[in-house]
C-alpha cells in the first residue's frame, strides 16, 4: 500500500512506531499531489522545501519519544484563508494574490505544537463566499468523484483533497456551511465547532460573528483527533472561549444507547432531493438500531434562515473587506490618477463578481434608510433561530438532517443564478447563526454514484456527542471508506 493511501491515524501510529519517517510521509503526499492535482486543482500552493525542513525537526522529536497525540508527524493541508508565516495566503482572491503574512494564525501555531507538517494551502471560493469553489481566482476546483462537478464550497479544496487522497486531514472554515457542505459533496467527514472554541486570529475574516475554523478528514476519529489539536482558548481572539470538554478523540466510545435524536420535519420538505432524503432517513434508522431514540419535530423557522444569513453575513463582509484598499498590502491597480482612483481601481480589479455583489448588498442593508428594515430585522430572526434550537435541545441531545438539498452540482450550473445558490445553504446556515457545532458525515451515494452526507447538529459545546454518534455510525457502515476512482 502506498503511504498516501493510509488513514491519517494509521500513518500517525506508524510514524510513532518509526516504521515510516516524517519526511517520507510528507514526500509521498507531495508526490501524490503532483501526480493528481493537475486534474482536481485542490491546492493553491505546496511547500516541498519547507515541509522537508520541518519534517526533520519533527522527526527528531519522534526519535526522542516526544511526539504527543495520534497525529504527530502526519502531514496536514490548510485552507488558503489561514495564515502560515511567510507563505502566500491568497484567500482565493486576486486581491491577496501576493500576500505573505508575517505571522501565523493561532491554529497554525496549534498545528506546529502538535507536530504537524504543513504541505500546502487549499483552494476555496474567493474570501470564502460561495458554495462551489467556482469563484476562486485560482481556478475551479473539481469534485474527485466526477470532475465535471463542483466539490462544494467554500472549503472545496479541503474536501476534494481528502477525498482524492491528496490530504490526510485538512483545516477549513465554515461561515454558513463551508466545511459541512463540501464534506457532503465529496464523501468525507467534517466538523464546524461551537463558535469561539477555535481561534479566528490570523484567519482572513468574511463574517466575523459566524466564521469558525474546523477540520475535515476521512472519518470521525480523524476529525476528532484533529479538532483536539486546534481547540484552545486564545487571548488574541476576543470572542475566544475555553471548551469545557476536550479529549474528543480519547472519548470516542461508539456507544450511543439512549441518545435522543430530533429530526426537524421542516428539513425534509419541499426542495430536498428524494434520494438525499432517503439516505438521511436510512441513517436515522441505522442510528436507531444502535440504540438511539429518533423522533420527528417541527422547526418552521428554517424558512427564514437564508435571508437572515445573507443579510448578516454580507453586512459583516462589507465592513471586513473595506480594509483592502490597494495601499497596505495585496493587489494594487497599475494605473491610477489620485488616491480615490487608486482605491476604486484596486478594488474593482482585485475583487471578483460575487465578492462585489456581497459588498454592495452589505452596504445597502447597513445604510441609514434600510438598516431597520433589513439588518435589524435579520438580527431579530437570528435571535428566534437561537431560541428554536434552545427549545429543541431541551428535548433532544442532537438533531439530524441533510447537509444540502442535492448532491454535487455540475460545474457552471448555478453560477449565473446566485439566489439558487444561496438557497442551497438552507440546512447549514442556521448552525452558524446560533453558534452551534455541526458535523457532516457520508451516509450513502445517489443513483449517479455521488456521495450524500448527513448533518448532526448539537447544542453549544456538544462536539463530543456529535463525534461519537458519527463514530458509532461509521463502525457499522463503510460509506466513509469508499474512495473515488
Ligand atoms: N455558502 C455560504 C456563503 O456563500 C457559506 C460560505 C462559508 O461558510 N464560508 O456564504
Amino acid at each position: 500500500m502506498n503511504i498516501w493511501e493510509l488513514d491519517a491515524l494509521e500513518l500517525g501510529k506508524r510514524i510513532k512506531d518509526r516504521e515510516i519517517g516524517v519526511a517520507e510521509a510528507a514526500d509521498a503526499l507531495l508526490d501524490r499531489i503532483e501526480a493528481t492535482d493537475g486534474e482536481v486543482n485542490a491546492y493553491v500552493s505546496t511547500f516541498r522545501q519547507e515541509a522537508a525542513a520541518r519534517a526533520q525537526q519533527v522527526q527528531k522529536m519522534v526519535d526522542a519519544g516526544e511526539g504527543k497525540g495520534p497525529l504527530f508527524g502526519v502531514p496536514v493541508s490548510v485552507k488558503d484563508n489561514i495564515c502560515v508565516k511567510g507563505m502566500t495566503t491568497t484567500c482565493g482572491s486576486r486581491m491577496l494574490y501576493n500576500f505573505r503574512p508575517p505571522y501565523n494564525a493561532t491554529v497554525t501555531d496549534c498545528l506546529d505544537k502538535a507536530g504537524a507538517v504543513i504541505v500546502g494551502k487549499l483552494n476555496m471560493d474567493e474570501f470564502a463566499m460561495g458554495s462551489t469553489t467556482e469563484t476562486s481566482y485560482m481556478g475551479v476546483c473539481k469534485n474527485p468523484w466526477d470532475t465535471s462537478r463542483v466539490p462544494g464550497g467554500s472549503s472545496g479544496g479541503a474536501a476534494a483533497a481528502v477525498a482524492a487522497s491528496e490530504a490526510f486531514y485538512a483545516l477549513g472554515t465554515d461561515t454558513g456551511g463551508s466545511i459541512r457542505q463540501p464534506a457532503s459533496f465529496c464523501g468525507v467527514t467534517g466538523i464546524k465547532p461551537t463558535y469561539g472554541t477555535v481561534s479566528r486570529y490570523g484567519v482572513v475574516a468574511y463574517a466575523s460573528s459566524l466564521d469558525q475554523v474546523g477540520t475535515l478528514g476521512r472519518d470521525a476519529a480523524t476529525v476528532a483527533a484533529s479538532l483536539d489539536i486546534i481547540t484552545a482558548k486564545d487571548a488574541k481572539d476576543s470572542t475566544s472561549v475555553a471548551h469545557p470538554d476536550g479529549g474528543f478523540y480519547e472519548s470516542l466510545s461508539g456507544d450511543i444507547k439512549g441518545m435522543r435524536i430530533g429530526l426537524p420535519t421542516d428539513y425534509f420538505g419541499e426542495g430536498l432531493d428524494p434520494q438525499v432524503k432517503e439516505k438521511v432517513l436510512a441513517a436515522a434508522k441505522q442510528l436507531e438500531q444502535l440504540g438511539a431514540h429518533v423522533e420527528e419535530f417541527p422547526m418552521p423557522i428554517v424558512e427564514y434562515v437564508v435571508p437572515a444569513y445573507y443579510i448578516i453575513s454580507c453586512a459583516e463582509a462589507s465592513s471586513n473587506l473595506s480594509r483592502y484598499d490597494g495601499v497596505k498590502y495585496g493587489f494594487r491597480a497599475e494605473h491610477y490618477e489620485d488616491l480615490y482612483d487608486l482605491y476604486l481601481k484596486s478594488r474593482s480589479q482585485g475583487f471578483g463578481m460575487e465578492v462585489k455583489r456581497r459588498i454592495m448588498l452589505g452596504n445597502f442593508v447597513l445604510s441609514s434608510g434600510y438598516y431597520d428594515a433589513y439588518y435589524n430585522k435579520a438580527l431579530k430572526v437570528r435571535a428566534l433561530i437561537k431560541k428554536a434550537f434552545d427549545e429543541a435541545f431541551q428535548k433532544y441531545d442532537m438533531l439530524l438532517g441533510p447537509v444540502a438539498p442535492t448532491t454535487a452540482l455540475k460545474i457552471g450550473e448555478n453560477l449565473d443564478d446566485p439566489l439558487k445558490m444561496y438557497l442551497g445553504d438552507i440546512y447549514t446556515v442556521s448552525v452558524n447563526l446560533a453558534g452551534l457545532p455541526g458535523l457532516s458525515a457520508p451516509c450513502g451515494f445517489d443513483g449517479q454514484g455521488l456521495p450524500v452526507g448527513m448533518q448532526l447538529i448539537g447544542p453549544a459545546f456538544g462536539e463530543k456527542r456529535l463525534l461519537n454518534a458519527a463514530y458509532a455510525y461509521q463502525q457499522v457502515t463503510d460509506f466513509h471508506q469508499k474512495k473515488p476512482q
